[in-house]
């Protein structure tokens, strides 16, 4: 069986190792050393400010929101995981959405103007498979007309843009570090603010508003994450220059194995490093699509609809929305098979399959 993902273990005993310290220490979690130690690593591998290691990347996006008082109307895409939406309105705010840009598959900066009221208090965009939002135009936005920016940047783990970390833009971004991500620590998330007071606010909500033992700064939650999931991020740390390489070599095997097929990949940004997160493909059709992914799952291979259904159409929480672009889009796209542990033969195989359908 091929699954759409599978996550990355490393040697047993490489974790085991890190065990070895949490018995002795008996510090289970509360931001122990090795939670602080991957801050530390991931702070310079990534090339950010500043950074929180949090619970998971929805916990992340709620902070984010919570932490910059947002009231009323969010500004955000229907074609990201439903996290994106779910947190804003979990934070009793509205999510207005914006279709996206029919060649990016990220929110359209050109659409953001005409949706803005005096309700609006922010922009919520995702990186959407780990290619960059327009983040200057959405920037001149939000200064002209006085927004807050987060972005959701789940999929962007290691991305860069205009040379700098893709985690320093807007006020505050969000990760994921869940074990279907490209890296991850089991379960778990990051926070990364440009702003240092912004930083230390999210670092008391994160621990219950704590302001030492018998005073609070203010509404906090627990947000924390345990040293067994910061000794997991830490072995896999080590392994992720691998893990980006691999991932290069099977993603050109699909770009190759592909070329005449009736498909196209997202355009990615210009000034924009890839991290080959998903391998998003967009069919000419729905009914090309269904039939490519039928032949796959008949022999056991198995890609996703990421994403579908649109997010303004799905959620029975929300009046449904039709989007043109984004409903279009969601409807014929389909994420293959991308993991370290996927062979080269077997992306041949899974292009076989697909182009086998195409030229029937
Ligand atoms: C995975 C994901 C999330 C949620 O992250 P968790 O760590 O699973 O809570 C949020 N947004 C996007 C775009 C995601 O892909």
């Amino acid at each position: 069986m091929i699954p759409v993902t599978k996550p990355f273990l490393p040697p047993q005993e490489e974790y085991l190792k890190y065990l070895d310290g949490i018995w002795k220490r008996q510090w289970l979690t509360n931001m122990g050393p090795l939670s602080s130690e991957l801050e530390m690593h991931l702070k310079d591998f990534l090339n950010v400010k500043h950074l929180l290691y949090v619970t998971n990347g929805t916990i992340a996006l709620q902070m984010a929101i919570k932490a910059l008082d947002l009231k009323g109307e969010i500004i955000t895409t229907p074609f990201s995981f439903v996290a994106t939406t779910s947190s804003i309105v979990w934070e009793n705010c509205t999510p207005i959405f914006v279709d996206i840009d029919i060649n990016s598959l990220n929110i359209d900066p050109n659409k953001i103007e005409e949706a803005i009221t005096p309700k609006t208090s922010a922009i919520l965009a995702t990186h959407v498979y780990g290619n960059p939002c327009d983040v200057l135009a959405i920037e001149k936005l939000a200064k002209k007309h006085n927004l807050k920016v987060i972005y959701d940047g789940a999929h962007a783990f290691g991305v860069k843009v205009n040379g700098k970390s893709i985690f320093d833009y807007g006020d505050i971004t969000t990760c994921s570090l869940h074990a279907t991500k490209l890296y991850h620590s089991i379960e778990g998330g990051l926070i990364c603010a440009t702003d240092a007071n912004l930083i230390k606010k999210l670092a008391y909500i994160r621990n219950f508003g704590f302001n030492g033992p018998e005073a609070f700064s203010g509404l906090g939650i627990n947000g924390k994450n345990s040293e067994f999931h910061a000794a997991m991020g830490l072995a896999n740390l080590n392994h992720i220059d691998a893990i980006h390489e691999k991932r290069r070599l099977l993603t050109e095997r699909y770009n190759n194995g592909l070329k005449n097929l009736k498909a196209t990949a997202p355009t990615w940004h210009s000034n924009g490093t890839l991290n080959y997160s998903y391998y998003p493909l967009v069919f000419d059709n729905e009914e090309l699509m269904l039939r490519c992914m039928n032949n796959l799952s008949l022999n056991e291979i198995f890609g996703r609809r990421y994403f579908y259904p649109s997010l303004a159409k799905t959620l029975p929480y929300l009046e449904p929305k039709e989007l043109a672009i984004t409903d279009s889009i969601s409807k014929r796209v389909l994420c293959l098979p991308l993991y370290y542990d996927l062979s080269l033969e077997e992306v041949d195989l899974i292009c076989r399959l697909i182009l086998r359908v195409q030229n029937n």
